[in-house]
């Protein structure tokens, strides 16, 4: 906090190998919680202990649940002589002492470095009897020294299209759905909205019921949430992939494409009006459906509540920062608030997203691959009503004085998020709501005492 106040503002000087508080964290936190979207999985961090201590405390912290995951646990030796004995034995161990239906392994930066190939070790588990028969192996190669935790979750969304999903030669009428990285709440919404379209479906990775699973009293290892192997498996026969979410979810929607045919629709998350209104559309389309009154009538009440509350939202400057397929919807909703994004930073890189970020508003900073002490800057250069990002942000916001919307992962300090869901367009209302009492509340503590208002 004390060194955040030597932010400099005014000239922005390049740092082309410095980052600064990073808005990112490392692949393998994404591969560990797609893989958690699996019911009955353990997910298995090949490496250290202490990276499978980080990417599961990180979870925990955001979640308030303890996340279970096992790890090769390397030490010097493995450095030196590889990781597949650790790996052998720890398949063994798993499956005799927490039998999960699902082990699916992730790398780490160590076991990338050392180059041990998993589906080798794989393999030679099976051979050598040490998966059981019925359960399952899978893997993705998460490096953490290229890309995010957005990266993993997409290198582990696309190793179960590659791994579990199976085509029985017929077509079916289902509908497959992938979700991007978002909340358990999310994934619960996108289902209720599916079907409230009339659509049958699966939909993989579903950490509905594994994140917010309920308390009971009694302990289970595995909870009653996440997609069922099966189900993952019928994909392959869908007739069409929605793929929500275009930097964590193209892969796997190529990827189910080039395996077994299906057609695929790769669209942004559906956060906001127009977000929604492209998801929406695209299932009327492919299944040649009438839109639900259900959906029609919540798409009506977003639009009354922006409609009601303009006043307050018009103009309103903004600063964003986060994962690029959450930052690309969220920028387009703002905008149709009325709202002015001036300042966007991710620390996912990528072409595409500086493309949709600057289609979306020519007019903002745009920083694709960048940090938090550069987005500090432009606010400092420019400030802003409000700032919109994970938990990190909140020493920006206070340095500032400006409101601030916790949203994105992670969230350490406040719970209801994996609650209550920001997709669809009941998720636009609660979206608006957020905003407007933080904005709302800023009205109330600066309002001098004749212009402090009942009724507002
Ligand atoms: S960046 Fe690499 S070494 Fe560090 S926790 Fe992540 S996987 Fe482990």
């Amino acid at each position: 906090m004390t060194l955040l106040r030597h932010t400099p503002k005014g000239e922005i000087k390049p740092r082309e190998n410095l980052v600064v508080n990073p808005a990112k964290t490392c692949q393998p936190i994404g591969a560990m919680y797609a893989a958690l979207g699996i019911h009955g999985c353990l997910p298995h961090s090949h490496g250290s202990q202490g990276c499978c201590s980080y990417h599961r405390s990180t979870l925990t912290r955001h979640y308030k649940d303890p996340v279970m995951a096992s790890t090769s646990s390397f030490t010097e030796g493995t450095a030196v002589f590889g990781g597949q004995s650790n790996l052998l034995a720890a398949f063994e161990t798993i499956f005799d002492v927490y039998d999960p239906a699902v082990i699916a392994v992730h790398t780490t930066c160590l076991s990338e470095t050392i180059g041990d190939d998993i589906p080798q070790i794989t393999k030679k588990a099976i051979d050598d009897g040490k998966v059981p028969e019925g359960k399952v192996v899978f893997h993705a190669n998460t490096p953490s020294y290229v890309g995010t935790h957005i990266t993993g979750y997409a290198n582990m969304v696309e190793g179960m299209v590659k791994y579990l999903t199976k085509s029985t030669g017929t077509k079916g009428e289902h509908a497959a759905v992938i979700p991007g990285w978002v909340e358990p709440a999310d994934m619960r919404e996108l289902k209720r909205i599916v079907t409230a379209l009339g659509v049958e479906h699966v939909l993989f990775p579903d950490t509905d019921g594994v994140f917010d699973a309920p308390m009971t009293g009694k302990h289970v290892f595995y909870p009653k949430g996440g997609a069922k192997i099966e189900d993952i498996a019928r994909a392959g026969d869908a007739k069409v992939s929605f793929a929500l979410g275009p930097i964590a979810t193209r892969a796997a929607s190529e990827k189910l494409t080039a395996l077994h045919g299906v057609e695929g629709e790769v669209l942004d998350l559906p956060i906001g009006l127009s977000a929604t209104d492209r998801f929406v559309d695209a299932i009327r389309k492919a299944y040649g459906i009438e839109v639900a009154e259900e959906i029609t009538n919540e798409r009506g009440k977003l639009v009354d509540l922006i409609t009601d509350m303009e006043q307050y939202l018009w103009g309103k400057k903004v600063a964003i920062f986060g994962d690029p397929d959450q930052l690309i919807a969220l920028t387009e909703f703002l905008q149709t608030l009325g709202m002015q994004v001036r300042h966007v930073v991710t620390g996912t890189e990528g072409n595409f997203i500086t493309k949709r970020l600057t289609e979306i508003n020519p007019e903002a900073n745009v920083k694709v691959g960048g940090d938090m002490f550069l987005l500090h800057q432009w606010m400092k250069n420019e400030p802003v009503d409000l700032l919109i990002g994970n938990t990190y942000g909140k020493y920006m916001a206070r340095d500032e004085d400006v409101p601030f919307l916790r949203f994105g992962f992670p969230i350490l300090d406040r719970q209801g998020h994996q609650h209550f869901p920001t997709v669809g367009y009941m998720g636009g209302i609660r979206l608006v709501e957020k905003i407007l009492e933080l904005l709302m509340d800023r009205i109330d503590r600066d309002a001098e005492e004749p212009r402090f208002e009942l009724q507002m």
